[in-house]
């Protein structure tokens, strides 16, 4: 099964535990305000390539002596979940390390085949009240939840994220609800708690006026909160 992919980037430390492979798919199911990748959104663009789960791996293993394993990312890595498989189960033979970046809007728990080759997820958690996730992201926000909480149980949700900017949303009462909601599987097995401070490069023009940097001292605060949940392993990026 073939796949639109945007880019491979062959080293990322910034894409899960380790050195890591990332590749990022094309095409995306949501229109976040702040993204800082608008040419993934759509199906392919003039610098896209058409590419197999073999062709990938090929690329993938020029890496293996200095990569824990891989990432796929987007857009959105899920809208090509059969093409997500079967790269994920190449990678396993090789003994990467399998993970997903994802917007949480996919279905995990009726795509055994896949939950069965991926290691794990992290996963955006990008507001907590539905009226903030809709006008943010464009779509709803109760799959999301839905989907996280089903990889939790699993023990497969690695990490969340929430983009942080004083004007998106109440942050302190969303950081905290988005920690109760995950509390109890937090407590059975740590989940890594990425807060990304609001950065304008590459965002569309028609949004990033409307957003501001959030200063250190903002985030310092959305992490204390956070640990004060249990969240040990939260980081500022
Ligand atoms: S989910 Fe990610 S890739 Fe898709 S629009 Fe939002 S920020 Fe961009």
């Amino acid at each position: 099964m073939e796949a639109v992919v945007n880019k491979i980037i062959p080293f990322s430390a910034v894409d899960g535990p380790g050195n890591r492979t990332a590749v990022f798919l094309q095409g995306c199911n949501f229109n976040c305000q702040y993204c800082h990748n608008p040419e993934t959104i759509g199906k392919k663009n003039p610098y896209t390539s058409v590419m197999t789960p073999e062709g990938v791996m090929a690329e993938v293993e020029k890496n293996i002596p200095f990569i824990r394993g891989i990432t796929v990312s987007g857009g959105e890595c899920t809208l090509q979940a059969g093409f997500l498989q079967e790269l994920f189960s190449l990678a396993k033979e090789k003994g990467l390390t399998t993970l997903a970046d994802s917007n949480g809007s996919y279905d995990f728990s009726q795509d055994e085949g896949l939950l069965s080759v991926m290691d794990g997820a992290m996963i955006d958690i990008k507001a907590f009240f539905p009226e903030d996730h809709l006008r943010i992201t464009g779509q709803d926000i109760e799959q999301v939840l839905k989907n996280s909480l089903f990889l939790a149980e699993k023990g497969k949700l690695f990490e969340i994220r929430t983009v942080i900017s004083p004007e998106l949303f109440d942050a302190p009462e969303t950081v905290r609800q988005i920690c109760k909601f995950f509390e109890e599987y937090n407590k059975k097995k740590l989940i890594r708690y990425k807060l990304i401070a609001f950065r304008p490069m590459g965002v569309r023009k028609a949004y990033v006026k409307n957003l501001t940097v959030p200063d250190e001292a903002f985030m310092e605060e959305l992490k204390t909160i956070a640990e004060g949940y249990g969240y040990a392993d939260t980081i500022i990026i």
